[in-house]
């Protein structure tokens, strides 16, 4: 699947100031407040107005609902996704907030066999899959604690026949499904039923400013003019698409050619993923770039948003979040969210906090690159598993951070990425191997006593 290597499937990344405005709630302002959440999950935002109607909340939201329309079915009235109704009795009586991005691999089955494929996914079937009656009695209990952004993926989840009664289903119980798609089976029927079935945006991964090159990246000729078509398709039928790109060494120097790409297909959104090798992406290992450059694309991030017209946002990258606090200290600002929207809001990793992932045959992971199952779905409620999981647990306690990560005052806004740690050190709480930052009190100089919260702390 073309977009498993970015990761409207696997990450959170919900654009969720492009989705709903900046005055929207955001997805954590009691979070942030709270100086413990933050990550940039990984996935598709949703676009507010879309002409398939959609829901007025923002995807993360806080449980107390907007009051925009949404539309949907007969238990989706009144609240947004991210949160809803369920999420406020269950935070009040287990204190763990409840998940407000869910990404669901309804099928790994794909139409593509892309060279670093998180899911290295093929085309056929794959045995052990769950059934239509299966992921709806996931969902009837997933609704029982909150009714997230339900980022469908795979694989392809067009190639999934069922799509459309599970997105209807979703929309019936109040959540919001958008879809993680290489775009590449994108024709006006398909464009038409998404609209029809008031899929507010789809993701695709675009890794190249030129088809040769993306072709050649991707290992599929011809995918790159395949995409385009669809996401000018689906653009034409009033859904709305998210560009994302994966970074490595080999198109680090093409982040400004892709966005440039992106802006004149006028998409809505474009937002740039840092690699994290694990599934197929193992073989591109030597294609992460080392710490230095990847501060470097991410200052440029920063940078480039000031003036893009597209929504923006750099995804499993935690240690963005430090450099806005860093970039706006230097240029004598607060890091408020009049002034940077949802980055003053959320957090660098969002896994196992406000973000997780189910696997094909219903593994539970905190995100599809963090190398472990926590419980499988089809043996124990989905909400027993958010719940009780250690790991989950883990995650959602800062101070349980270890080396450089745990000595560092942006923890709590930052993170690290928690995947990228188990695999290079076989423990989720050491320090992220991809950061080139050496916290005061890593070094010595003093202690962690005033963290870097949310809103408001960056000077
Ligand atoms: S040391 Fe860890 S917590 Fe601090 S900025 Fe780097 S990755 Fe983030
Ligand atoms: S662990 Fe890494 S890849 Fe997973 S959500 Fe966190 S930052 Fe993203």
């Amino acid at each position: 699947m073309a977009d498993n290597v970015g990761n409207a499937d696997a990450r959170p990344d919900l654009d969720l100031e492009g989705t709903f405005g900046k005055d929207a709630p955001t997805i954590d302002e009691q979070e942030m407040a709270a100086v413990e959440a933050p990550c940039g999950a990984d996935g598709v935002a949703i676009p507010v107005g879309h002409p398939g109607g959609h829901p007025g909340g923002h995807p993360g939201g806080h449980p107390a609902g907007i009051d925009r329309q949404r539309h949907g079915g007969a238990r989706s009235v009144g609240f947004r996704p991210g949160g809803g109704p369920e999420a406020i009795p269950y935070e009040e009586r287990t204190g763990i907030k409840a998940p407000r991005i869910i990404a669901w691999e309804i099928t790994r089955s794909c139409n593509l066999s892309c060279a670093h494929c998180r899911a290295a996914a093929e085309f056929g079937h794959y045995a052990g899959e769950l059934s239509l009656d299966e992921i709806k009695a996931v969902i009837d209990d997933m609704v029982t604690i909150t009714n997230p952004i339900v980022i469908l993926t795979g694989g392809e989840p067009l190639m999934r026949p069922d799509i459309w009664e599970i997105v209807d289903y979703l929309h019936d119980v109040g959540a919001m499904p958008v879809i993680g798609t290489n775009a590449t089976m994108i024709d006006d029927a398909i464009a038409a039923k998404m609209a029809e079935h008031r899929i507010p945006r789809i993701s695709v991964s675009i890794d190249f400013p030129t088809a040769e090159e993306h072709d050649t990246f991707r290992g599929q000729s011809g995918c790159f003019d395949q995409s385009i078509e669809g996401i000018k398709i689906a653009k034409r039928h009033g859904v709305g698409v998210q560009i994302n790109m994966t970074v490595t060494t080999l198109n680090h120097d093409k982040v400004e050619a892709v966005h440039d790409l992106a802006e004149e297909l006028g998409v809505d959104a474009f937002h740039i993923f840092m690699l994290v090798p694990t599934g197929r992406g193992s073989d591109l290992l030597d294609k992460e770039l080392p710490p230095e450059d990847y501060e470097r694309v991410l200052e440029w991030a920063y940078e480039r948003q000031k003036t893009s017209p597209l929504h923006f946002k750099p995804t499993d990258a935690p240690h963005y979040y430090r450099i806005i606090r860093q970039k706006a200290k230097a240029e004598g600002k607060k890091v408020t969210r009049e002034e940077y929207g949802l980055d003053a809001m959320t957090r660098g990793c969002l896994g196992g906090i406000t973000f997780c992932f189910i696997s094909h045959l219903g593994d539970v992971q905190p995100c599809g690159y963090f190398d472990m199952q926590l419980g499988n779905v089809k043996e124990q409620p989905f909400s027993q598993i958010w719940t009780e999981s250690k790991v989950f647990n883990d995650l959602r306690d800062y101070s349980l951070l270890k080396g450089k990560c745990g000595a560092c005052e942006y923890k709590a806004v930052c993170g690290g990425c928690r995947a990228r740690a188990l695999e290079v050190t076989g423990d989720y709480l050491e320090s992220e191997p991809y950061c080139v930052y050496e916290p005061p009190a890593w070094k010595g100089e003093c202690t962690v006593d005033e963290p870097v919260s949310g809103e408001g702390d960056g000077s």
